[in-house]
C-alpha cells in the first residue's frame, strides 16, 4: 500500500528522537527562553561538561540548538522557544507536575557562571555586540 503521508511522520519522528534522552530534555529545560552557557549546564544539572557537549552537539545538528560565541564562551538558545512547551505538554500528559519541571529553572543566578541569565545583564543586541567586537 502506497504512503500518503509524504514524510511527515519521519519529520516528526526525527524532531521527537533529537530530543528524547532524558539528559537532552533536561538540556532544553535548563536553558529555557534564554541563552545559557556549557558552565551553567554542568552546575545545574551536574553532569561532567563532556557528557554536556556531545549532547550540545547533537542538538545544534538537528537544529534544535542555536549558538553566539562572546570572546572565549559559546552561549546556547533554543532555535524555537515552543520546545519549551512541547516538553511541559509531554511532561504533564506524563502527570508530572509543573512545579517539579519549574525546578529545573532556578530563578537565582547560579555563583561562577559568566552566562547571561546569571550576570543579571540583558542579552546584548546585534548592534551592541557588533560595537563590542570591532
Ligand atoms: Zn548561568
Amino acid at each position: 500500500m502506497e504512503n500518503k503521508t509524504s514524510g511527515i511522520e519521519k519529520r516528526i519522528s526525527r524532531l521527537l528522537k533529537a530530543i528524547q534522552p532524558a539528559a537532552r530534555l533536561c538540556i532544553l529545560l535548563a536553558i529555557g527562553q534564554g541563552e545559557a552557557c556549557v558552565c551553567h549546564l554542568e552546575a545545574l544539572l551536574g553532569y561532567r561538561q563532556a557528557y554536556i557537549s556531545q549532547h550540545l552537539m547533537a542538538l545544534r545538528n538537528a537544529g534544535i540548538l542555536e549558538t553566539r560565541r562572546e570572546g572565549r564562551y559559546v552561549y546556547y538558545r533554543l532555535s524555537d522557544e515552543r520546545l519549551l512547551g512541547l516538553i511541559r505538554e509531554a511532561g504533564r500528559i506524563a502527570e508530572t507536575p509543573d512545579t517539579e519541571l519549574e525546578a529545573l529553572l532556578p530563578d537565582t543566578p547560579l555563583p561562577h557562571c559568566c552566562c547571561p541569565n546569571c550576570r543579571g545583564k540583558p542579552q546584548t543586541s546585534v548592534a551592541a555586540r557588533e560595537e563590542f567586537s570591532s
